[in-house]
């Protein structure tokens, strides 16, 4: 069947009046979803429904399911466009019957007649379209409590559309349309997730990745490319830094308390994401923190690295279990290079009783014994990044 994909916003409808912006920023990153499906695709939007029509070529079936991934679209319906008069709906009708119900056995029809000057009102297009399904498939019963298949019937301005149930769509808001986050990229399960539910907010995101070269190694830092790849096909380009910490870790250890390692260390991290988003333009740090999680997620812990950050930091996993965060990585296919077994700059150098309620103070006072703004800078200097997606 010839057909038009049709889908659905989300909360872009509740944009008001920057609801153009909006439209052209999601019709953007469709395109850009099925930038290698093939067959040409056309779009044109109406009524908070971007239509997409694809060629005689065109591969309806990989566009679908690209679509049901971009941010921004709550639901993608498989539609039939008619002109808007019963004899061709009737048409319509008839030739996709058997695809529009599948292998349901009940169905309810449900109209929409956004043009109110089509003759007939929705219920007696839901009466009409009924009797055509229930003429030509007698063994169809309707269900309107429960039934398996809604057929909907859509009176639109420009056409007509015929369609069967749809399909939920990522959700959240376009990529761009909320600004850009700098995403602290280790190798772990919980960035990655807090990245991608970030994207689905609206932003668009680089990352960062901190890695202590000898001790961590450059499968590590593949690892990380290839957690940062797979995010962009949620949040399309970014841009992922690899900055080196070797020389703050070993500083650290040669002058400061064991105990305080890692938040010293965290305390770094933040300082030099901070000015790498300040520099790329981006106006939040992101995290994959979870309250409680470990030593260095306890609510003293994160108001002690808090503090040296100069953007805001945002936290999307903090009241997520560890189970949730489990969850959305497999969803969203990060779960199985999470867990391979690399180091990370932050493991190697663990302390064994790590101080769970630290004083701003006593982190103060080893602060004081080594060069913080020269340590910064120099890590800063060995900053490379790649384009990634
Ligand atoms: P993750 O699973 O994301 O690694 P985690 O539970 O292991 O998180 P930590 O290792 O304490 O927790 O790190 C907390 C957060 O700090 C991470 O989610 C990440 O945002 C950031 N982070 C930690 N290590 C690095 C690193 N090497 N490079 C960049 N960011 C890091
Ligand atoms: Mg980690």
């Amino acid at each position: 069947m010839k057909e038009v994909l049709l889908l659905k916003y989300g909360e872009i409808v509740l944009k008001g009046l920057n609801r153009g912006y909006f439209n052209s920023i999601l019709e953007s990153r469709v395109k850009r979803a099925l930038k290698n499906v093939q067959g040409e695709f056309k779009y044109d939007y109406a009524q908070s429904t971007l239509c997409v029509y694809g060629s005689d070529d065109a591969d309806m079936d990989e566009a679908f399911e690209k679509a049901k991934k971009v941010f921004g679209v709550a639901t993608v319906c498989r539609g039939i466009e008619c002109e808007k008069d019963m004899e061709d709906i009737r048409k319509k009708l008839l030739e996709n019957i058997d695809d529009l119900l599948g292998s349901a056995k009940t169905f309810k029809c449900d109209a929409k007649r956004s043009d109110k000057k089509f003759p007939l009102k929705s219920p007696q297009i839901c009466a009409e379209c009924g009797g055509i399904i229930l003429e030509a498939r007698p063994d169809m019963k309707v269900d309107v409590i429960n039934p398996e298949r809604v057929i909907s019937i859509e009176i639109r301005d420009r056409a007509a559309f015929i369609h069967g149930n749809g399909e939920k769509g990522a959700g959240g808001v376009p990529v761009g349309s909320s600004g850009r986050a700098m995403l602290m990229l280790s190798g772990g399960i919980d960035s990655p997730v807090a990245g991608y539910m970030i994207a689905r907010r609206g932003a668009a995101i680089d990352a960062v990745y901190f890695e202590t070269p000898p001790y961590t190694g450059e499968a590590a830092a593949m690892k990380v490319q290839t957690l940062a790849e797979k995010l962009t096909e949620y949040c399309g380009e970014m841009y992922l830094h690899s900055i080196s910490l070797t020389e703050i870790q070993e500083t650290l250890v040669q002058n400061c308390k064991e105990k305080l390692f890692t938040l010293l260390l965290r305390r770094f991290m933040v300082r030099c994401a901070s000015r790498v988003a300040e520099k790329y333009g981006a106006g939040c740090l992101v995290t994959g923190e979870s309250l409680a999680q470990v030593a260095s997620q306890t609510m003293q812990s994160l108001a002690v690295t808090d503090s040296v950050a100069t953007v805001p930091v945002l936290r999307p996993c903090i009241g997520l279990d560890k189970e949730e965060i489990v969850v959305r990585a497999r969803e969203i296919g990060t779960f199985e290079t999470s867990i391979l077994p690399y180091e990370d700059c932050c493991t190697v150098f663990t302390p064994k009783h790590p101080d769970t309620r630290p004083d701003m103070a006593e982190i103060l006072e080893e602060e004081a014994k080594i060069d913080v703004d020269g340590l910064v800078e120099r890590a800063l200097a060995t900053d490379h990044f790649v384009k990634l997606g």
